[in-house]
């Protein structure tokens, strides 16, 4: 049986006429950047994440660093982020000039532990950046009472949890502002690139609206200089659409993960993924964890099972930091679960047998 990492084809199939109407409308209506499309995702998809303001913007990373710019950061300030985290976390601080403070992450949750980052706080520090890795919440009570202890601004990467509940709060809605991404592939994805941040502060959303269209408000005057990070009116069609869905689909990741954690109960050397804060998990990455991972991962490809690592190179070794104080052992629990983490195939829709499958050719590689 063959199984992919992903496939997106067996969601939009399910919603395909509805994708197809949306699309139609925009090219019918032919205005493609900033209508009444993204004007009206925003406002839903502020609704849907309990913040007052949404603002729809180019992509995850841009998504980030428009709010480091928003909020002012710089040369001499410090970021305090995961040393456990998909590279655009750090690379939205790096772009900024400021300095980047990894902080290492809870082994469980692979999320940064709180009890480290008041070690890492100093005169310098601005923000706490902390990710929802892999749909599971960072714990943000502990993190936002460190913030306000120290005055520092907490700034979520949303980007992997969309639709994550805690303390009856949505993820996105905990700091000055959070980050998300709709890159195809997560539990909220568009058909290309697309981003968005939220926030009930006005003054960022101001300026945030402002500098993703070259720092204007009224066509061709430029208040600020700005970029251009724009969601597109296609995009935000596609994404109104799903929006619907989100909730839905990610009660179907739910389900697959708890079926994978039935399959691997009995299973002694792998470790299922770990949910250490009351949030809810909305699973964008099932990943588990064993020792003999490289061989579980050529057993899995071997019979037709796609696999992925989240993520094989953290980033404190990428050749793009090679120039930050960091070598080999400076993150030492990222680096263990660089070599220890593997994710299985889970997308809305995967097929019971394929599930099944998956659950007992793992547990097969063991036996
Ligand atoms: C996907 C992702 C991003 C960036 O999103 P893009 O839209 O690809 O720029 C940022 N942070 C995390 C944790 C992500 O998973």
């Amino acid at each position: 049986m063959k199984v992919p990492y992903i496939d997106l084809k067996a969601g939009h199939d399910h919603i395909k006429g509805e994708i197809h109407e949306a699309i139609s409308r925009v090219v019918e209506n032919s205005w493609y950047i900033l209508g009444e499309e993204v004007s009206t995702f925003e406002k839903a998809y502020a609704d849907y994440s309990g913040t007052k303001y949404a603002i729809g913007v180019g992509n995850g990373l841009d998504a980030i660093s428009l709010i480091l710019k928003a909020v002012g950061f710089g040369h001499g300030d410090e970021v305090i982020v995961p040393s456990n985290t998909y590279i655009a976390t750090w690379m939205a601080v790096s772009g900024t000039g400021a300095t980047i403070v990894p902080v290492e992450p809870d082994i469980r949750s692979g999320n940064i532990d709180p009890l480290a980052i008041e070690t890492k706080i100093n005169s310098k520090t601005k923000a706490i950046l902390p990710v929802h890795l892999h749909g599971c919440m960072a714990d943000m009570a502990a993190i936002k009472k460190i913030a306000e202890k120290h005055r520092l601004f907490v700034i979520e990467d949303n980007a992997q949890a969309q639709g994550a509940i805690l303390d009856g709060k949505k993820s996105g809605s905990f700091g000055i502002a959070g980050a998300t991404s709709f890159y195809p592939g997560k539990n909220l994805g568009c058909m290309g690139d697309g981003g968005a941040v939220t926030t009930d502060d006005e003054e960022i959303y101001k300026k945030i609206k402002r500098y993703r269209n070259y720092g204007s408000d009224i066509k061709y005057v430029h208040e600020v200089l700005g970029v251009n990070s724009r969601l597109d009116e296609i995009q935000a069609a596609i994404l109104k659409v799903k929006l619907k869905y989100l909730d839905d689909w990610n009660d179907k990741r739910r389900k697959i993960a708890e079926k994978y954690n039935a399959l691997l109960s009995g299973c002694e050397q792998v470790i299922t993924p770990e949910n250490i804060s009351d949030a809810s998990m909305v699973h964008h990455i099932y990943r588990i964890r064993t020792t003999q991972r490289d061989k579980l991962r050529l057993h899995l490809e071997n019979k037709g099972i796609q696999t992925l690592i989240h993520y094989p190179i953290p980033p404190h070794l990428q050749k793009a930091y090679e120039h930050l104080p960091f070598g080999k052992g400076a993150f030492p629990i990222a680096e263990e679960l660089a070599t220890t983490s593997l994710s299985l195939p889970l997308y809305p829709f995967m097929e019971e047998d394929k599930i099944a499958y998956v659950g007992e050719s793992v547990v097969s590689f063991f036996e």
